[in-house]
């Protein structure tokens, strides 16, 4: 059994700047990390980035963090191991070698895990998962290996940029989505169709509101056979079909979890001592008054910084951000801000902007105030839809002008 003042697990950002943050607030107490996998902190964003997985940028750039930082920071990283139970009353974590760490202050920043994919024949070879470095250079070595016949499935950020990558080595991509739209409902249609365009005219077949109903071949994958009874040959398959987050065993162990970890705005959960942090939170947010998941970089960064303050003491700082993510490709630049999820309590508004047949803006409304919004091609609409949601601004008298392009959106920021 050893001691530890701060334990954290998970070891990828929002972990690894608690840590750090910790040690800024806190000289001497001890700090120990454990992650499961067996790295340093690494960006899991540059994953899907076409320049590092084609390899135009050294792969180490992907490190964040060298061996000798956690040394001279006095930060413990137990690498390649998992927390497996946790009894929060002892204040102890039991880790998969056997071992136990007692903590007086424990951060659970556990990220997420890819959901497996189900379908019969889903174990053979050619199918590839991208969450972590390894699956990245396994995508980036089937990349670089010569064209292939590739079926994608899901219609996300990732795999959106993972098209361009394969698209861009000369591969005959098929995607395969449930939605009616990539992007579906984190964006419009009318938003998504030049995007669309643009990937069909470059020979891109898109296939909509279909499921994979089963992996053809023999140990290794020739083709799917799609639910309405068409098979397509394909070489490799790229399932990106969302994301679990690992709570099971904190369940077992009387934390608070919905989907991801509950937490109050101070990132404490519901046991003393314990806080959460990044893509594992859910975090309840001041302005939209629920418990939300981030799930992207910048906002697991903030969390694993503003927990590992509220960790160190005597303060107590609230998470307040506008969340906000990106995701490039085929000469797009798609942003999102603040909650984007089109629910029935919300007014959606279509901002009409020059060149629409290619850029687009939208923002979501709820009483009166603007609380997300969703742009191609215009960060700095961008910007300044998130300057309004950040302020809180009513924009209940200027919704028509909006909607009827009499209203410049940028002239209500303050
Ligand atoms: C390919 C890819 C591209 C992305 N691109 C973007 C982008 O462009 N922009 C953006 O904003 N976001 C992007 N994201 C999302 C972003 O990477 C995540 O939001 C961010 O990494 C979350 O950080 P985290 O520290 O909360 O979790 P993670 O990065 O998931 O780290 C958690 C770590 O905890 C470990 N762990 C889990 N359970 C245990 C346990 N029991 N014991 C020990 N260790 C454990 C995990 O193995 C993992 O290493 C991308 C994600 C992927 C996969």
């Amino acid at each position: 059994m050893q001691q530890y003042t701060y334990v954290i697990i998970g070891g990828g950002i929002a972990g690894t700047t608690a840590a750090e943050t910790i040690r800024k607030n806190d000289p001497t107490g001890s700090i120990a990390i454990v992650s499961e996998e067996p790295y340093v902190c690494y960006s899991r964003v540059l994953l899907s980035k076409p320049a590092w997985v084609l390899g135009e940028q050294p792969f180490d750039n992907v490190w964040l963090k060298k061996d000798d930082w956690y040394t001279e920071n006095d930060i413990h990283l137990f690498k390649g191991l998992s927390a497996v139970t946790l009894d929060a009353g002892r204040k102890n974590v039991a880790l998969s070698d056997g071992d136990e760490l007692q903590y007086d202050k424990l951060l659970l920043a556990t990220g997420a895990h890819n959901r497996k994919w189900n379908v019969p024949g889903a174990d053979k070879r050619g199918i590839h998962y991208l969450r972590t470095v390894d699956d990245a250079r396994a995508i980036g070595e089937v990349a670089q290996g010569g064209p292939k016949r590739v079926v994608m499935v899901g219609s996300a950020c990732v795999s959106f940029e993972i098209i361009e990558i394969l698209h861009s080595r000369g591969f005959t991509v098929t995607e395969v989505m449930r939605e009616k739209y990539f992007f579906e409902p984190q964006l419009s249609q009318e938003g998504v169709a030049p995007i669309e365009r643009t990937l069909e005219e470059k020979g891109i077949t898109i296939i909509r509101e279909m499921e994979v109903a089963e992996v053809l071949g023999g140990d290794h994958v020739v083709g799917v056979r799609l639910a309405d009874g068409t098979e397509l040959p394909c070489d490799i398959i790229l399932p990106f079909i969302g994301v679990e987050l690992p709570v099971d065993w904190l369940k077992a162990a009387g934390i608070a979890t919905h989907k991801g970890i509950y937490a109050n705005q101070y990132l404490e959960t519901n046991a003393p001592d314990v806080w959460t942090a990044g893509d594992t939170a859910e975090c309840w947010d001041l302005a939209l008054g629920e418990a939300v998941i981030m799930g992207n970089w910048m906002s697991a960064r903030l969390q694993g910084e503003i927990a590992g303050k509220n960790m160190a003491g005597p303060e107590r700082t609230p998470f307040e951000q506008v969340s906000f993510h990106t995701s490039h490709g085929f000469g797009y630049l798609i942003g999102w801000t603040g909650d984007v999820r089109p629910l029935p309590d919300r007014t959606i508004v279509h901002i009409p902007i020059e060149n629409d047949e290619q850029d687009h803006c939208r923002i979501l409304v709820r009483h009166g105030r603007i609380i997300g919004g969703t742009t191609v091609n215009r960060p700095d609409l961008m910007s300044a839809i998130t300057k309004l949601i950040k302020a809180r601004v009513d924009v209940s008298g200027a919704l028509e002008g909006l909607r009827n392009g009499n209203i410049d959106i940028k002239s209500l920021v303050l």
